[in-house]
């Protein structure tokens, strides 16, 4: 099939570029895309495609989603940037509006989730030293394995894929990384005095949509609060109604001490991230000790706020809970051989498959593509399905037409 694939001159051209131009550290789908609209988008030959990955999770809100472009558009000709060198009449009303949203008291903007992380690491170290009392440098943050929480050099350091570590080092100390989804573990790692925090994905996303056992968030909360050891949660991908509830650890009850959150809030529109926390850890920070040159830029605040509304006014996680278990119920009554298992929550899904060909994966994806459905492995032999959450009954029995035959073309 990938040798087969029919591609139009256009986006040819457009490959070329790439190819030639940019630095090859992704392999994408061979698609040009060109436009997008709600669930769907449209390649530079007009071709309309179901979107399944959503940016990875960014584009919860469907894409160009009205209202947001709306506070976009409008803020752009108004004002972009000032830095947080002076005060602009968006930030506050921003921060006041996120936290009231979240139950937090305090936010830390950042742009990028990896950036989020980075800031969330460094509070939960400048808290364990002047609140906990551990002595310099010694702090600890507890990870798992198969985790993915970005690209840079310190949040690599504690990576266990070795594609996202090799020949990066040397790397930076301080994290444990223990099983996932792996309460004896937790256990034991807390017992180390010097432990600051325990850094978590609800469901491991990129390691293929990895679910933890029931009451695995709740338990691992309240033996951080028993450690007096922060429990902070990652939610850039789970977050923002992705998986059913407005965060992952709604499902559990469990209110993270650091909530990090960051791709939906923008509803794709820019990068925007951020930190949320109490006044207890977020005051551990002083003027000049951290920052960032957008963090907080008024553009991204008025996008920030304009997302966030839509995800309640539109009821998406309850669309997301609802689609997500039509979705997993069609595909299993598909029977297919080439389907090993289906897992996720909400509408953040993967199937795993099962075929003698170890491209099988990507050869699906192929096909997908062909019948109008975009979507991406992770993992070698896993796909992700992860549409907008706006996304209707009928779309959902559709997409799983297109899934149906496109394993039928997989042969
Ligand atoms: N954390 C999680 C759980 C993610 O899924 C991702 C991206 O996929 C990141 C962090 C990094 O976000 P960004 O690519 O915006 O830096």
């Amino acid at each position: 099939m990938a040798s087969t694939i029919q591609l139009s001159d256009i986006s040819q051209h457009y490959l070329q570029l790439e190819e030639k131009y940019s630095a090859h550290n992704y392999h994408p789908l061979p698609v040009v895309l060109n436009r997008g609209e709600g669930v769907f988008v449209w390649d530079v030959d007009n071709k309309r495609y179901y979107d399944f990955l959503s940016g990875y999770s960014a584009v919860n809100q469907g894409h160009c989603h009205p209202a947001i472009v709306n506070a976009f558009t409008e803020q752009a000709k108004k004002l972009t940037l000032t830095s947080r060198a002076f005060h602009n009449d968006q930030f506050g009303e921003y921060a006041a509006f996120i936290t009231a949203y979240f139950g937090f008291d305090k936010v830390l903007p950042m742009n990028t989730g990896v950036e989020a992380v980075e800031t969330a690491i460094k509070l939960c170290r400048k808290w364990a030293y002047q609140v906990k009392g551990v002595e310099e440098n010694k702090a600890v943050i507890i990870v798992c394995a198969q985790n993915f929480h970005g690209r840079t050099s310190t949040v690599i350091s504690f990576s266990t894929d070795p594609s996202a570590y090799n020949n990066y080092g040397p790397f930076m100390p301080g994290f444990k990384v223990i099983p996932f989804d792996d309460l004896k573990a937790l256990e034991s790692a807390l017992q180390d005095k010097n432990t600051a925090g325990f850094l978590v994905e609800p469901i491991q996303g990129e390691a293929g949509v990895v679910v933890p056992s029931e009451g695995f968030l709740s338990k691992a909360k309240q033996y951080c609060a028993d450690a007096n050891v922060l429990f902070i949660a990652d939610e850039i991908q789970t977050g923002l109604c992705r998986t059913g509830k407005l965060l992952a650890c709604d499902h559990e009850n469990v209110k993270p001490d650091i909530l990090i959150l960051g791709k939906a809030l923008s509803g794709g529109m820019m990068p925007v991230s951020a930190v949320l926390a109490s006044n207890e850890i977020m005051l551990t920070i002083q003027p000049g000790e951290h920052g960032s040159t957008y963090g907080g830029n008024p553009l991204a605040c008025a996008v920030s706020i304009a997302a966030l509304k839509v995800l309640a006014d539109e009821n998406m996680s309850d669309n997301a809970q609802s689609m997500g278990d039509l979705l997993r119920t069609q595909l299993s009554n598909l029977n297919s051989p080439h389907i090993k298992e289906i897992r996720g929550r909400g509408l953040l899904n993967a199937i795993v498959i099962s075929h003698p060909s170890t491209d099988a994966a990507w050869e699906l994806c192929l096909h997908l593509k062909e019948n109008g459905l975009l979507a991406k492995p992770t993992h070698g032999d896993k796909i992700r399905f992860a549409p907008p959450l706006n996304i209707t009954s009928d779309q959902i029995k559709e997409c799983v037409a297109i899934i149906a035959k496109s394993l039928e073309n997989l042969g």
